[in-house]
Parts: structure tokens; C-alpha cells; sequence
């Protein structure tokens, strides 16, 4: 749900949210641009709690900064996870890449002071990685959800950043979070990299070499093509279009099994993980 002029108009929303209830998916997650700048957002995340067992809205924070709008979001939806945005508990750190820092800040608080369950997502930057639990030690326990994301490259230049220096900066991270709190059962901490136990793993990855998203979810974006993940959106990932037609059909078209076929060997992003390969996202102009 971009905030441009592109956004997914509300019965559009409504409608899909109604559909995915119907096949009994397990979770949602709204996205944007910023989706609490959508004028249906309330009604959207409403109607999604009710029907979806697992929801979650992607946020900059900035209207979360409002007590008013942040009560009033979380009255309708006490079941969401918000997930807001923040690369540093230092603001002045954060605002070098993403700005906002300090209503990010505001939100989370009031957002967690409200009882809602919030997720930090952090972006492992050259002036974050260094600090990054940092986060964990300002804002833990009252924020136990924490979601860590490498730097994807979305340029040429941005690729050369991710050398291998950067790489090993991200393995020392998750050393150094997991040595502090690794113990602690009640936090939740997505690291960029991790094994799945066996027991965890289930049959499919015993025939997907890489990755099993377009088996597992589908990312609609706000013109409603629907693609496996938002990386791999591009025309050559494209499962089908949902202004046309419902998600059960976009899910079981040929697009879609032939994305699937192609997935069997290579990652729909085309972006092998730890690598500096753009993904196909941003790759030409195929969008
Ligand atoms: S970014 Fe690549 S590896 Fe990650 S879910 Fe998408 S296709 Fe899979």
C-alpha cells in the first residue's frame, strides 16, 4: 500500500482480506510506501484481524507518534503486531539512512505502553551493525519481537557495500546477540541467516534448492499483481493479477506453477543469500 497515487483502493483491500479469510491463510502482513497514510487503513486492518489469525502492519512509525491515532489502532486491532521501523536505539544513527528516529522512538513506547505486541525492524547499516543490540538493551522487555534485515543492494554502487566485510559484520552481530540474549525464551529475534532445525523443516525443503516462498505466500502489490515475494516482483515472477481475478485462481494459475517449477533450482529473487546480487526487483525496468 504505497502512499502514491498508485494505492490499492479500500474494497479492493477488503476484498482480497475477505478472500484470504475464506482460504484460512494463517498471516497477513500490510505494507506500503506507509500504510497508515491509506485512508481505509483502520477498516483494512479491522477486517484482517477478524478473519486472519496472525496480522501485522509494517510502519515508519510517524502517525504512531499520535496517541490519538496509535489508541485508536490499537482499540480496533489488539491482535496486530506493528512493526516499526528503527535501525538504531540513537536516533542520530538511525537518521543517517531512514530519518524519523525520534517518532519511531515515540511510537514504540506509546504502542507498547497500549499493550500492543510491537516488532522493531532494524536494517543492518555501516553505522547500525556496530550498535544494533542496542535496540534489544533500550527497549527490551516491553518490546520482545525484534526483526533484523541485512542491507539489500538495490544499485550497482549499493552492491559493492556488501562485500565481504559487510557479510562477517552480520555473522559477528548475530554472535554477539545471540552470546547476550540468547538465552532469554520470551524474545523473538529474526535474524538475516538462520538454520531451520530438521524438526522445523517439514518435506518441502527436501525438493526446493533455494527457497520455498512461491509455495508458501504470495506478495501483492498495490496495483494487485501478485508475485511470490516483494524481491522477486518482476514481470518474469508475475503469478497473476488480482484486480482481475480472485487469489485462489492467481494461486493455482499456470503462472504460478510454472514460477514454482523455475523456484525448484533457483531463488525467484535471484539474490543467493550472504551475495551482492541486486535482486530482480530492481533489475531493468520489467515492472
Ligand atoms: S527475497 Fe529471495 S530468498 Fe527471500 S523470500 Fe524472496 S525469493 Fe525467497
Amino acid at each position: 500500500m504505497p502512499f502514491s497515487e498508485r494505492e490499492m483502493d479500500t474494497d479492493t483491500a477488503l476484498r482480497i482480506v475477505s478472500e484470504l479469510g475464506d482460504l484460512r491463510v494463517f498471516t497477513v502482513v500490510i505494507s506500503g510506501g506507509e500504510p497508515t497514510l491509506h485512508p481505509g487503513i483502520l477498516e483494512i486492518v479491522d477486517a484482517a484481524t477478524r478473519r486472519i489469525p496472525k496480522v501485522m502492519l509494517n510502519t515508519n512509525g510517524i502517525l504512531l507518534a499520535d496517541y490519538g491515532f496509535a489508541s485508536e489502532l490499537c482499540r480496533i486491532a489488539p491482535r496486530a503486531t506493528l512493526s516499526i521501523s528503527l535501525d538504531s536505539a540513537d536516533v542520530n544513527v538511525n537518521d543517517v539512512n531512514r530519518r524519523f528516529g525520534a517518532e519511531a522512538v515515540k511510537a514504540i513506547r506509546i504502542c507498547a505502553a497500549l499493550g500492543q505486541t510491537v516488532c522493531l525492524s532494524n536494517r543492518l547499516t555501516d553505522e547500525s551493525i556496530s550498535c544494533a543490540e542496542g535496540l534489544m538493551d533500550e527497549f527490551y522487555p516491553s518490546v520482545t519481537h525484534f526483526s533484523v534485515l541485512p542491507r539489500i543492494s538495490r544499485t550497482l554502487h549499493e552492491s559493492l557495500l556488501n562485500s565481504e566485510e559487510y557479510w562477517k559484520r552480520v555473522e559477528d552481530f548475530g554472535s554477539r546477540l545471540n552470546a547476550k540474549y540468547g538465552t532469554r525464551n520470551e524474545l523473538s529475534v529474526v535474524l538475516p541467516f538462520r538454520t531451520m532445525p530438521l524438526e522445523e523443516r517439514g518435506d518441502l525443503l527436501n525438493h526446493v534448492q533455494r527457497c520455498c516462498c512461491p509455495f508458501t505466500k504470495m506478495f501483492v502489490d498495490s496495483t494487485g499483481r501478485a508475485f511470490p515475494c516483494f524481491y522477486s516482483a518482476h514481470t518474469d515472477n508475475l503469478l497473476g493479477e488480482l484486480h482481475e481475478t480472485s487469489v485462489s485462481q492467481v494461486w493455482k494459475s499456470e503462472n504460478a506453477q510454472r514460477v514454482r517449477s523455475k523456484a525448484l533450482s533457483e531463488s525467484p529473487c535471484g539474490m543467493p543469500p550472504g551475495s551482492r546480487a541486486i535482486p530482480l526487483r530492481y533489475r531493468g525496468s520489467a515492472l
